[in-house]
């Protein structure tokens, strides 16, 4: 028998959170983000989860072209671009959209094109950095690149994107989306083509505010597979979520008082209890610095880890679980449990421990 952990992918949950999207922003065309092996959900499950989608957006080019292998013949684009030329030649061959955040990319592709007119025209994103300072042109900058890159005879649709940096909190006291905003019309003022501005946190702005925030393409990732952006909880959105993470116990230890669990003995008992042991641990991707009191589901029944997670195992109360026994099911995250709760207790975000499940759990879909 296979060792007992498994994450199931709910298919209906991805298009359920696709369509929420979509409500948020009924006049826009979706890329659904589809990076890092879909946010840890499976390439090829994610392409039949996200059918409906305009497009599937992500940054390795292998998967670009086995999105193509696949079958998918809407749009992809890649969203850090082109790396060098071989990556144009790859763009070229699969029809293939990048993204451009820098000069050097596009004198890569001017060079490109001179040498290999290409069959069909290169569909570019231009990237404005409107106060992110991660990737992209500074305002003033930006209708020169635009000008550089509108020069380039197989440069065909260019679309103006830019990327939020607190979209979860539109008044941030540093860079509001407000301000990101007024920083992208001042740079894309008189220029033509689609805009292409909001991920999953900007989605969730959309119907509160109107005609301030449009937006040709809407890039939501995070919320199609059932995690909050920030902001308010994935339920709250109305969002699904679209992995669950279970095992099963292994093991259970009647200790007293003074008795402790684990590595490091880091979990003294008050008084006497039981505790499961769950076949799950870091190297299945569970995060080793989630502290004691982080929530877990055993038989249903919402309880805490205690001591160190081990790279096999991770121990749980059963205090309030009595009739818990070796085979009862544990869910670490997924329905009955938000990821975002487990991932808040351990300092971290839904994203990270989704991208983080590891090669060696079986993935099953419902
Ligand atoms: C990852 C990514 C997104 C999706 O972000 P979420 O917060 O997961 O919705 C959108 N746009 C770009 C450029 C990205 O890199």
């Amino acid at each position: 028998m296979p060792r007992p952990i498994t994450a199931t992918v709910h298919l209906a949950a991805m298009r359920h959170n696709l369509e929420r999207a979509r409500a948020c922003a009924p006049g826009s065309k979706a890329w659904a983000v589809v990076k890092a092996n879909a946010y840890g959900h499976g390439l090829e499950r994610a392409l039949r989860g996200f059918a409906a989608a305009d497009g599937l957006a992500l940054i390795e080019f292998d998967n670009a072209v086995r999105l193509r292998e696949l079958g998918w013949s809407k749009p992809v684009l890649l969203l850090e671009g082109w790396f060098d030329a071989a990556d144009l030649a790859t763009m070229a061959r699969h029809d293939l959209n990048g993204a451009a955040h820098c000069m050097e990319q596009i004198a890569l592709l001017e060079d490109y094109c001179a040498r290999t007119p290409p069959a069909r025209p290169f569909n570019v994103h231009l990237k404005m950095n409107t106060g992110m300072n991660r990737l992209g042109f500074k305002p003033e900058q930006f209708g020169a690149a635009f000008a550089r890159l509108r020069a380039i005879a197989h440069v065909g649709e260019i679309t103006l994107m830019t990327h939020f940096a607190n979209a979860d909190e539109a008044h941030h006291p540093c860079v509001s989306l407000h301000e990101q905003l007024r920083r992208f019309d001042e740079g894309t003022a008189g220029l033509p083509g689609p805009r292409s501005v909001a991920n999953s946190a900007g989605v969730f702005q959309m119907p509160g505010m109107g005609e301030a925030l449009v937006s040709d393409w809407i890039r939501p990732g995070i919320m199609l597979y059932g995690g909050t952006p920030g902001g308010r909880t994935a339920a709250d959105y109305g969002l699904r979520p679209a992995m669950t993470l279970a095992s099963t116990l292994i093991g259970v230890q009647d200790i007293k008082a003074g008795d402790f669990v684990g590595y490091g003995s880091r979990f003294e008992a008050e008084g006497a209890m039981r505790i499961g042991v769950v076949a799950c641990g870091y190297a299945d991707g569970y995060p080793r610095h989630a502290p004691t009191g982080t929530p877990i589901l055993v038989d249903g029944v919402r309880t805490r880890t205690v001591g160190r997670v081990s790279m096999d195992m991770l121990a749980v109360d059963l205090t309030p679980v009595p009739q818990a026994r070796v085979g009862s099911r544990v869910v670490l995250w997924g329905e009955g449990l938000p990821i975002d709760d487990v991932a808040t207790a351990a300092g971290t975000i839904g994203y990270e421990l989704m991208c983080a499940v590891a090669p060696r759990v079986p993935v099953l879909e419902d």
